[in-house]
């Protein structure tokens, strides 16, 4: 070696250690485990994708290998592992991991290299890939059972309220339908099972994002027809709907290009759900039916909402809001349940009421009248006998004049409570026919069948032993008039109630309590 280059080789040895020591400072940080990476990317929306960059060691874990997992919109993972030495080992990432995750396994012996650099492309910088342990994965794995789980809950609830929408023509139930199916939908991202591009799942889940929410104000304000909400209310409702439509869109959209704080659209979810609880409360105030179930659904939904905002990075609350949303779809739906199940009970009450005689509760004599008519032509039809027992009490006005009409009220309502239980058989009918007289219509019953059955009633009078002084037998009784005919010709029955009514006025005559059939002889000896 020359002086020269001996001066030179001295010269440039001075300057090593500042070098190294350079080297030193420039290597990469130690990444925490379970920890975000610290990565470079600009900011990005789904309009413009960037390739996310990171530099960094792992530190040693005996026994438990390390991941690296990526949060759903970063793609295109590839990790290379640098040194020592000459090393430089690829891996690019796999749908592989538990719970469908994109990442990958990194090598056991890891730790020991100069550094890991990783790249992706991604449409937000906000959450870059995870450094994640065995225990974390398999948790991941475990979230996706329950996200499985919380959408075929929403997805079977969805088919049962359409069913229901359907079978009640109940607007307010194909709206709650339409968004509990955008519930189920919202969770098929999580279940890692499909991986669309973002340029495509953002777009859609903000879309079926705004199906929901507009389907669960349509809903509420359908449930809400009867209470009569201010305009105001319902113009706020719509607002704040759509409020929540747009920071949901341009968040999933624009991601890092949204200029919307963080904190506000959590806050304004909020603000929408308590106005849900506001409408429950008024509901509630207002008496409509099912109000307790749609209040608590709605606060307990809020609640959730509300936990995100205070306690955005909590684990122990992190199922807070997914809960609330499920208690409100099973508890929403319920509420017009019970709505639609009251209106139909309103409905029946009227037309029901139509059909009963006020006093004794039986068959009016409209209904008896309609039955008679479809009975004898069914009867006509069929070419079978068509049985009319027809019922009076005796001597009632005395009994009135003795006793008091309270008392004779009284005394129809006990002697209908004894015929009624004899129209037995599905098609037969026992009604108030008139003041103090009853009718039984027997289908298919011939005249000695019929016979047997007013016995039976008579007897069951009797049996009453309804004291009545001013008749010398000193118990109340009946005469009962009973005609079986097989219809000739279509009609409106009336010539069995002529013949009934016949057969009666001849028990009357020959002297009271007791049946008489319509026989041609009896009635011949009657004239
Ligand atoms: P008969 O043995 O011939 O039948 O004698 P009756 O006194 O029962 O004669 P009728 O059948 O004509 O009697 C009708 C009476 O029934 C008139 C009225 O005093 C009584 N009545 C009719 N409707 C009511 C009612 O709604 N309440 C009461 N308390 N009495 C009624
Ligand atoms: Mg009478
Ligand atoms: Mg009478």
């Amino acid at each position: 070696m020359s002086p020269r280059a001996a001066a030179l080789a001295a010269f440039a040895a001075a300057f090593l250690p500042t070098a190294s020591l350079a080297d030193a400072q420039a290597q990469p940080p130690l990444a925490a485990i379970g920890a975000p990476l610290a990565a470079d990317a600009p900011p990005a929306s789904v309009l413009r994708p960037v390739t996310l960059r990171a530099a960094f060691r792992v530190p040693r874990t005996d026994g438990t290998a390390l991941y690296i997992g990526t949060p759903w919109y970063v793609r295109d993972l590839v990790v290379t592992v640098v040194g020592p030495a000459g090393r430089r080992q690829t891996i690019a990432a796999s749908a592989d991991l538990p719970g469908h995750l994109l990442g990958l396994r990194l090598p056991d012996d890891a730790w020991g290299a100069d550094r890991i650099e990783l790249t992706a492309t991604t449409v937000s910088s906000a959450a870059p890939p995870y450094l994640l342990p065995t225990e974390a994965l398999a948790a991941i794995g475990w979230r996706t059972w329950w996200y499985a789980l919380f959408c075929g809950v929403f997805a079977a609830l969805a088919v049962a309220l359409a069913v229901a929408a359907r079978a009640l023509r109940s607007s307010a139930l194909a709206w709650y339908a339409a968004a509990t199916a955008g519930q189920a939908a919202l969770l098929i991202p999580w279940l890692g099972i499909v991986r669309p591009p973002p340029e495509v799942s953002q777009p859609l889940h903000a879309l079926l994002q705004a199906l929901v929410l507009v389907s669960l104000a349509a809903c509420t304000l359908t449930y809400l027809r009867g209470a009569a909400p201010e305009r105001l209310v319902t113009r706020g409702l719509w607002a704040l709907t759509a409020l929540n439509g747009v920071a949901v869109a341009g968040g999933d959209v624009m991601q890092d290009l949204w200029p919307l704080p963080d904190a506000v659209s959590p806050a304004i979810l909020v603000a929408l759900y308590a106005s849900y609880v506001a409408l429950g409360a008024v509901a509630l105030r207002r008496r409509v039916a099912g109000a307790p179930y749609f209040l608590a659904g709605t606060a307990l939904a809020a609640l959730g909402a509300l936990t995100a905002v205070l306690a955005p990075g909590s684990a122990a609350l992190a199922a807070a809001p997914s809960i609330g949303n499920a208690a409100a779809a099973l508890l929403l739906p319920f509420a017009l349940l019970v709505q639609l199940r009251g209106a139909a009970r309103e409905r029946g009450r009227p037309a029901l009421v139509a059909h009963l005689d006020g006093l004794t509760g039986i068959a009016n004599r409209a209904t008896l009248d309609d039955a008679l008519a479809r009975g004898w032509n069914r009867a006509a039809r069929a070419r079978s006998p068509f049985a009319a027992v027809l019922i009076d009490i005796d001597h009632f006005r005395s009994y009135n004049e003795t006793y008091g009409h309270h008392a004779g009220d009284d005394v129809l309502r006990r002697i209908a409570g004894s015929v009624s239980p004899h129209a037995a058989r599905g098609a037969d009918l026992a009604g108030r026919y008139g003041g103090e007289e009853f009718l039984l219509l027997l289908p298919d019953t011939d005249l000695s069948g019929a016979q047997l059955i007013a016995g039976r009633v008579r007897d069951a009078v009797a049996g009453l032993e309804i004291a009545h002084g001013g008749v010398a037998a000193k118990r109340l009784s009946v005469s009962i008039g009973v005609a079986s005919v097989v219809p000739e010709a279509h009609g409106d029955g009336g010539e069995v109630m002529r013949r009934a009514s016949s057969a009666l006025y001849i028990a009357k005559t020959m002297g009271r309590n007791r049946v008489v059939a319509d026989e041609p002889l009896l009635a011949a000896a009657a004239v």
